[in-house]
């Protein structure tokens, strides 16, 4: 999002035509992780037993952006293409609790945040904000809606107006939302700007004045000038020098105990998840796939990206840093076409092989990697050869194809696959030697389709949920491994 946008967003959840709003915090290091005890406060009063309302019910939330929808394009007959930011996502947050929204860049976490604040339309589902769907609000019920719901943006730089003092930017809100006189405004914004850490004499001063960190503690004064709720603190402390993030941290934890708040945070950056969230939800790709008390979810992770996402945080021992680790292979696939299935299974070291095949787990990753870039038209078949063999007119001479198998199979596996897959593998490869790219992925389809890629896991119900067949009915066939033994 750009400085401008950032502001208009910020300016529109305050109430305004043209604002300026908030930036994040935060850090890992040199904070106090939430306890035990709080955790399970938390969830003993919501998710476990369902007893409290919810504060904020996200039920199946879609965001599509919509490419090649232009008017130009529909007269030359183009069709629109769907890019699913945001996929059918349910959680809940409850009053008083911070929800951690993690994820890798670009999974949707902030659409998500966006989307549920209404600063974006929906293309599906629910968002209830103290029982009521925010979407079908009237205009009065908008505004309280949007002075209870504020959100601090990530840029701390681009997210305050730079010709507005910041007396100005805190006191904003107040003027738009018209709240007491000029005097008590003023008194407020001198409240608030004490609570944040900042001294009152620098109201006349202007953004630029200030560190990165004193932003964004003006930031989160302006976010709290109106008395909200509820928070979306959208990656608050990626934009912050380390040194500065506990600090930010530290300081959203008083203020949520000060001011009784609820907290949804963006992030992606694990240290700052556990240390300051109740729950945790894990995106991937416009989904859910696992949701869990904080402690919980970091000693034991269920959904095999969770434990990758976990895998992959730099170790601080060295014994630590010693062990075996597992890493993820490939890249995130488009939203615009994602995989069919469970959408993480292009990558999960621990997708499934169909029930009657004998197969290692790493010899049916491998193969499934192998389909993927075939139906994917992603392997150069001219250069398979080099010089030594002609690809001419999409096709390799008859008597060059076992050699022209040989060395696609050597591009594409590490070792030589054993016994049949070799047969089965080598079957399709040959008849890519004639280009014929849709009979080598029926050839590979037939002997390895997984459930993985025919069937959506789907999130599940209760207090830690995971979208995952491992845990399943499928999950319990002698080819499923047990997702304990990888981590
Ligand atoms: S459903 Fe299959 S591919 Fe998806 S995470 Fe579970 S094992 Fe991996």
């Amino acid at each position: 999002m750009s400085s401008d946008e950032q502001r208009e967003h910020a300016a529109e959840t305050a109430g305004t035509e043209s604002g300026v709003d908030t930036a994040g915090s935060g850090a890992g290091a040199g904070t106090t992780s939430r306890s035990s005890a709080d955790s399970d406060a938390h969830t003993t009063t919501s998710a476990a037993t369902g007893a409290e309302a919810p504060l904020v019910s996200v039920q199946n939330l879609e965001k599509y952006f919509w490419e090649n929808d232009s008017l130009l394009d529909r007269l030359l007959g183009g069709e629109p293409v769907a890019v699913r930011a945001v996929d059918g996502v349910s959680f809940d947050i409850y009053e008083g609790e911070t929800l951690g929204l993690v994820g890798e860049s670009g999974c949707g976490k902030s659409t998500t945040g966006e989307t549920l604040l209404r600063l974006q339309e929906p293309t599906g589902g629910r968002v209830e904000f103290g029982g009521e769907n925010v979407y079908e609000m009237d205009n009065g019920a908008v505004t309280d809606f949007r002075q209870s719901a504020q959100v601090v943006f990530q840029d701390p730089f681009s997210s305050l107006d730079p010709r507005m003092t910041i007396g100005d930017i805190v006191q904003q809100p107040l003027d738009i939302h018209d709240v007491g006189t000029t005097d008590e405004r003023r008194a407020r914004v001198r409240d608030l700007l004490e609570r944040v850490g900042l001294s009152t004499d620098q109201l006349d001063r202007y953004p630029h004045e200030f560190s990165g960190g004193q932003r964004q503690r003006i930031g989160i004064a302006r976010a709290l000038a109106l008395e909200p709720e509820f928070l979306v603190l959208d990656e608050p402390t990626s934009a912050l020098d380390v040194s500065v993030q506990a600090q930010v941290l530290n300081l959203l934890e008083d203020l949520q105990d000060e001011f009784d708040l609820t907290y949804l945070l963006i992030s992606h950056d694990l240290s700052v998840i556990r240390h300051i969230c109740d729950r945790v939800a894990v995106m991937y790709l416009g989904e859910i796939v696992e949701i869990g008390p904080v402690e919980e979810l970091f000693d034991d992770p269920k959904h095999p990206y969770t434990k990758a996402l976990l895998e992959s945080v730099p170790r601080a021992t060295t014994e630590e840093r010693e062990r075996d680790r597992e890493t993820l292979a490939g890249d995130v696939p488009s939203p615009r076409d994602p995989p069919s299935g469970c959408r993480f299974r292009t990558r999960c070291p621990m997708v499934i092989p169909p029930e009657d095949l004998q197969i290692e787990q790493e010899t049916f990753r491998e193969i499934m990697t192998a389909r993927e870039r075939i139906e994917n038209r992603d392997i150069s078949l001219e250069t398979v050869g080099g010089e030594q063999i002609e690809f001419e007119d999409g096709s390799v001479p008859s008597a060059d194809v076992p050699a022209f198998v040989d060395l696609l199979h050597e591009r594409l596996f590490d070792e030589p696959l054993p016994g049949r897959h070799r047969e089965v593998v080598d079957e399709a490869l040959a008849e890519l030697a004639d280009s014929d790219w849709e009979a080598a992925e029926s050839t590979l389809r037939m002997e390895y389709e997984s459930v993985c890629e025919r069937e959506n896991p789907g999130l599940g119900e209760g207090a830690h949920p995971v979208a995952c067949h491992l845990y399943g009915e499928a999950g319990t066939g002698e080819n499923a491994i047990d997702p304990d033994t990888w981590s």
